[in-house]
């Protein structure tokens, strides 16, 4: 019996030899590797024999096995190994990669018009140490009007001009509301920018139902008219160049008291008044509106105007890039058109 399981086991080795001869492909080799390691292969074949050996024989025959186990594994992962290797070499053989040929351009993507105007905008105003917050764009009645000094029966607050919600909330028209709730909050001195998204039920040529705006506020103790136009005077010529003029026009905002409208000479035709379809030859730009913070916003958000004051203004974004960028149509933002993104 001994003698016979350890010719068998002899055996194995070169009957692997002829199997592996054989073989053409790797899928040949896993096949060749069942036959002989499997569960019910020759090996085992040959180790469940072993059980009616006697004490003695058993060890010895086990040694010769595992010998033999260890001989057929890593004939077959040298194997393996050969077959793979000659997969390799034909495929180098067969391929031919030329490495001096251009690679495929990766095409880089740019910000979109608005916001670069928008970012620029804000980087100024950083610079002249202005911070930049940001409040809700779905807003109450409250901050968005009432605290505002716009009265129940101004028309701004008209379901014509205004998006209001079921649930008696609204999209902000404007981000004044950011300056109220952070005048509710925080004591001054408070220098703050609220860039962001506002909502007016307005289409056409010039007006977009969702805009941008910056407004400002600088409230502190003694600020003046004079702050207001050093501030609005570095930035405009910053924005537009150092060239630019401006001119104040006095003019009214429920929220300010005094109120202005800033216009700057006109970056298109240069003041030239003559044939400028963009100031429609009166030399200026209408830009923004701005004023002396009213006594009435004070009030709601609980400082006392008596200590302090401040000065607000708001701008569109789509307007001052269409000024400093010379585009036509409000709508070119919003098309999402890349002829006209990929030029910016
Ligand atoms: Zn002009």
């Amino acid at each position: 019996m001994k003698e016979s399981l350890l010719q068998a086991l002899d055996g194995l080795e070169t009957q692997l030899e002829e199997a592996l001869a054989q073989a053409q492909s790797e899928s040949d080799l896993l096949q060749i590797k069942g036959r002989f390691l499997g569960k019910k292969g020759e090996l085992a074949q040959v180790l469940s024999a072993m059980g009616r050996l006697s004490a003695e024989e058993r060890p010895q025959v086990g040694v010769k096995a595992n010998q033999v186990k260890e001989a057929l594994c890593s004939r077959l992962q040298s194997s393996l190994q050969g077959f793979q290797q000659k997969v390799l070499d034909q495929a180098l053989a067969s391929d031919h990669f030329d490495i001096t040929l251009p690679g495929v351009p990766v095409e880089f993507s740019s910000m979109h018009p608005l916001i670069q105007v928008l970012e620029e905008i804000n980087t100024l105003f950083r610079r002249l140490g202005f911070e930049v917050r940001y409040g809700p764009e779905i807003e109450d009645e409250y901050h968005n009007f009432e605290a505002l000094n716009i009265p129940e029966d101004h028309p701004a607050r008209d379901e014509q001009d205004t998006f209001y919600l079921k649930t008696g909330r609204l999209l902000r028209t404007h981000t004044s509301t950011v300056q109220i709730r952070v005048m509710e909050t925080e004591k001054p001195p408070i220098k703050m920018i609220a860039p962001g998204t506002v909502y007016r039920s307005d289409h056409d040529l010039t007006h977009s139902p969702m805009f941008h705006q910056v407004e400002g506020l600088w409230v502190d103790r003694g600020i003046h008219f004079g702050h207001l136009k050093g501030v609005l005077k570095l930035f405009v010529k910053s924005f537009f160049g150092s060239e630019t003029n401006l001119r104040f026009r006095a003019s009214y905002f429920p929220f300010t008291e005094p109120s202005a409208e800033l216009d700057v000479s006109c970056v298109f035709c240069h003041a030239k008044k003559s044939a400028c379809p963009v100031c429609k030859d009166t030399g200026w730009l209408e830009v923004l509106g701005c004023g002396m913070v009213d006594p009435n916003v004070f009030e709601k958000v609980g400082l006392d105007p008596q200590v302090y004051s401040g000065f607000a203004f708001g701008m569109g974004v789509e307007r001052m890039a269409m000024l400093k960028l010379g585009i036509p149509d409000l709508r070119l933002f919003f098309e999402n058109d890349l002829r006209f993104l990929k030029q910016f």
